[in-house]
């Protein structure tokens, strides 16, 4: 048995100081060889160490420490059972892979999480639960939480029209119609940190956005464009600065629904601010000491959460962000 995952590496660009979040090594193997092997799959649905958690509507039960214990500090840790006690009506099971003691680890999903007669456990999406939880459940969490996104959105045959049914442990959806196969979908999108020539960051606010939320801008790539060309395209329709130079930094998977979002830092070429007002309702050139300064009087709320976009600024400013103050 190998004792390595695949995945060893810590794809953290040189300066930042935190992990990109929901990238980090969980020394989980997804084993991709075992999800058209029924009878492995039933050997390991019974093997008594494997872990199932529910995943239902991009939510799962986290089990947050409670007080008052030896010290130790404790994690909030990911609601899992074994299979035998894994509620299993009316489900989709997901295989999501094994780890290093050959543990191997399935969501279900269904139409509502289970009760739980403890106090400390409690619903929680992938942008909470990806904060709070270990590497290896926050990946599992991950995995299944865009498997079911994809799932939900595509019962039916994109050729034909007909209902598809599900395979390979939750990776496949078939057609019994007309024999399509059809594969989880990841939407390519660009989120990019734009400098001026003199280093100054060009921060915008979505219009949905609260007074004072200022943050990379972002897009989806359309057909027949490079991620390069998406950048400088989606930064002049939302900004109307022009970008020269792009440099890909890291990427995050983003499974709201299905997006892979690829972290860019881009060298505008002109510097005079004209937003659309439909995407971005504002944007702004901030230095290090312009944005230290707005954080500090509140006029600009450092980013939170798990999104590359905290990273990318991080990177640029050259140390680690103020926290929220809430
Ligand atoms: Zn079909």
């Amino acid at each position: 048995m190998s004792t390595t995952s695949s995945e060893p590496f810590t794809d953290r660009p040189i300066g930042l100081t935190s992990p990109i979040g929901l990238t980090e090594p969980s020394g989980i193997d997804r084993a991709a060889h075992h999800r058209l092997d029924e009878a492995w799959l039933a050997a390991a649905w019974s093997h008594p160490t494997t872990r199932v958690f529910v995943v239902s509507g991009g939510q799962v039960l986290i089990d947050e420490p409670t007080d008052g214990t030896d010290g130790e500090e404790a994690r909030t840790e990911l609601v899992m059972t074994p299979a035998f006690e894994a509620p299993v009506t009316e489900t989709h099971r997901y295989f999501l892979g094994t780890d290093e003691d050959g543990v191997s680890y399935f969501a279900l999903q269904k139409d509502a999480l289970p009760g739980r007669m403890d106090q400390s456990a409690r619903p929680a999406g992938l942008r909470e639960a990806g904060l709070l939880l270990s590497p290896r459940e926050a990946s599992l969490v991950t995995h299944a939480v865009a498997l079911e996104n994809w799932q939900r959105l595509h019962r039916f045959c994109s050729r034909c029209g007909e209902r598809t049914v599900i395979a390979a442990a939750g990776h496949i959806r078939r057609c019994p119609a007309c024999g399509a196969e059809h594969y989880p979908r990841t939407d390519p999108a660009v989120i990019m940190l734009v400098t001026d020539e003199h280093d100054r960051a060009l921060l915008g606010r979505q219009v949905h956005w609260p007074e004072g939320r200022f943050s990379t801008l972002a897009g989806f790539v359309e057909p027949g464009e490079s991620i390069e060309q998406s950048v400088r395209r989606e930064v002049f329709e939302e900004a109307g600065v022009t970008v020269g130079p792009v440099e890909y930094v890291a990427s995050q998977p983003w499974p709201f629904p299905s997006s892979l979002m690829l972290g860019f830092m881009a060298k505008a070429i002109s510097s005079e601010i004209n937003v659309d007002g439909e995407e971005i309702h504002e944007a702004r050139w901030f230095s290090r000491e312009d944005l230290a300064a707005a954080f500090e009087s509140g006029e600009v709320l450092p980013p939170y959460g798990i999104s590359i976009a905290a990273r990318l600024i991080e990177l640029w400013y050259g140390k680690p962000l103020p926290k929220p103050s809430h």
